[in-house]
């Protein structure tokens, strides 16, 4: 068990448990939206944060999982769509928690729990209209978006020290533009979904001015 699949399992389970734990209103929503796990669902959120939690625990898992979780990544596919294996969870999570540190497998994991603290407080787990600035001040919903846009590209050669926004831990290098040449098209519909008229101005990017 310890070297096989099975451990990642039940980290992944483990997560499903803490998620039914948050029921002020959370699990209310999340329950009985899961619609069995189809686009139409919220397991962009349940299996996301389930599949980031095993790579959360173990420090082994934590320098291999997402490997293989880019290299099956779908780019023609929105965020909101997803279910297992999005990658955006695990950029959320890494550019918005505060908490422990790099080495640690559990390194801002706790920008999941102030989801689902924030699930508790809304009753319904789409709130990263109010958590993503919750949770950085000078950040937005749809900025958010389009740095992982914008990381997607530019992880190979940024700088985790001064472009962390760039940057997405754990990845070899190579693997996610090679697969995915049109991985920005994938957070268009949920930009949309989150109401905006227009592309704001992209920043951080090499070579494109602030
Ligand atoms: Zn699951």
């Amino acid at each position: 068990m310890r070297a096989g699949n099975a451990r990642t399992v039940v980290y992944h389970e483990f997560q499903h448990y803490m998620q039914y734990a948050y029921d002020s209103g959370c699990y209310a929503f999340l329950e009985p939206n899961y619609l069995n796990g189809t686009a139409a669902g919220d397991a962009e959120f349940l299996e996301g944060y389930a599949d980031l939690a095993k790579d959360a625990v173990d420090a082994a898992v934590d320098l291999t999982l997402f490997n293989d979780i880019v290299a099956v990544y779908n780019p023609a596919q929105s965020f909101y769509d997803k279910s297992y294996r999005d990658v955006f969870s695990k950029y959320f999570s890494e550019q918005l928690g505060t908490q422990w540190n790099t080495t640690d497998p559990h390194w801002h994991m706790d920008a999941v729990r102030r989801h689902y603290e924030e699930c508790d407080a809304r009753d319904t787990l789409y709130v990263l209209d109010t958590l993503v600035p919750a949770l950085k001040s000078s950040m937005t919903e749809e900025k958010l978006f389009l740095d992982f846009f914008a990381a997607n590209w530019a992880k190979d050669w940024a700088s985790a020290t001064t472009q962390p926004e760039l940057s997405i831990s754990m990845m070899t290098p190579g693997l996610l533009m090679a697969r995915s040449p049109c991985i920005k098209m994938s957070i268009f519909p949920a930009v949309r979904r989150a109401g905006l008229a227009r592309a704001p101005r992209m920043t951080g990017l090499p070579g494109i001015s602030r």
